[in-house]
């Protein structure tokens, strides 16, 4: 698995805490950067065949048909893309013009991501995104005409003042579209946005967490009855649809992550690059951490509960040995007596009306 962070963007969400500039004078050589990281990294993973590639941001939809050839050019001097590879292009709407589109088809990507977030024009304002509805509409529809037919979308709930009709009319207009995935957040308050500090002046207040557990039931009730499966807590999909990449993570698959900010984890160790475009230009410095057993139980429990399949117990007791497996057993107990867990084929899962609460449980069973 490989992921490349393009961390420019052409304005700033107010919610927003990921790592990007709004200044692009770096791009060019932001780009040539890369291609040497993946050089330079290339034997961080254990065999050199990519399954995935995503291209994550920021917003990787700034790149141009020259930067991804040479981004490209270099993944494949050093790797193998596995045919079958999924190739991921998480996109800003109001970028995926005609002939935007007609690029992507040409550089192989053959899934992309499209931030949305939702159909109401104010909510969107609000949010300073930078399309509305219509354009979102449009850019799904333009993605589909040129042949694309495994579309994402991202889509944000509990904002304030957002109601729950405003939010079924959004669900609505995304079943409508006809993906194949969904994603859908809970808007959350990160330090240091301006989102935040609106909230901490009180010129905006949270919805009431009634009112979000509505909105992500309303969410849940209508995908599920459209087709799609629930298979982790934030995303939806058709089928087969589920995202190849992120279930790696959920899985603790091995992966590389280049560009500034980017993590990576090969099973031992994690770590993540600078997050400074010029630092990283400089010397791709970045800080490692090497799992302790603690850590890899909480990693397995909290990642893999995240996820339809759930915790598979021999797995965590071959991993993580008997001890740790009866801790994880007897801090479920009362989950499981109150059904909001359940254990079927030796896996331990949350159950479908519990999933609100599942960051409450998964800390529950966490280690200190
Ligand atoms: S486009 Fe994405 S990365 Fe950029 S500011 Fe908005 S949410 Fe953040």
């Amino acid at each position: 698995m490989l992921y490349i962070h393009v961390p420019f963007c052409k304005s700033r969400c107010i919610y927003c805490s990921f790592f990007s500039s709004l200044k692009h004078d770096f791009k060019e050589k932001y780009v040539d950067c890369l291609c040497k990281e993946i050089a330079e990294r290339k034997g961080y993973l254990p065999n050199n065949q990519l399954d995935t590639i995503y291209f994550g941001g920021g917003t990787p939809s700034l790149l141009s048909e020259n930067n991804f050839e040479r981004i490209f050019n270099a993944i494949k001097e050093n790797f193998v893309i596995k045919n079958s590879a999924e190739i991921t292009l998480e996109c800003n709407p109001d970028d995926l013009t005609q002939n935007y589109i007609s690029v992507m088809k040409k550089i192989f990507f053959n899934r992309v991501s499209v931030g949305i977030q939702s159909f109401n024009d104010s909510e969107l304002r609000f949010l300073n995104r930078r399309h509305n509805a219509q354009t979102a509409k449009k850019a799904v529809q333009n993605l589909q005409r040129a042949g694309f037919s495994n579309i994402s979308v991202d889509l944000m709930f509990g904002l304030p003042k957002q109601t729950l009709q405003s939010w079924e009319n959004t669900v609505n207009e995304a079943i409508k579209l006809d993906v194949q995935h969904i994603s859908a957040y809970s808007l959350s308050y990160e330090k240091g946005t301006k989102l935040e500090n609106l909230r901490k002046s009180g010129e905006i207040s949270e919805i009431s967490e009634e009112n979000s557990e509505k909105m992500f039931d309303l969410l849940t009730q209508k995908l599920q009855n459209a087709g799609f499966e629930h298979y982790e807590i934030s995303n939806y999909c058709k089928h087969s649809f589920h995202s190849r990449h992120n279930s790696g993570y959920w899985q603790m698959a091995d992966y590389l992550g280049v560009g500034a900010a980017a993590h990576s984890f090969n099973g031992v160790s994690r770590r993540w690059n600078v997050a400074d475009i010029e630092k990283y230009c400089s010397n791709f410095s970045y800080e490692k951490e090497i799992l302790t057993p603690k850590d890899k139980y909480n990693e397995l429990v909290f990642l893999s509960l995240r996820t339809k399949n759930g915790l598979d117990l021999q797995q965590l007791k071959e991993k993580s040995g008997v001890e740790s497996y009866d801790f994880c057993l007897s801090c479920a107990e009362k989950y499981l007596a109150s059904k909001k867990l359940f254990i079927t084929d030796n896996h331990l899962k949350i159950n479908e009306n519990a999933v609100i609460i599942s960051d409450l449980i998964m800390s529950d069973l966490m280690k200190i």
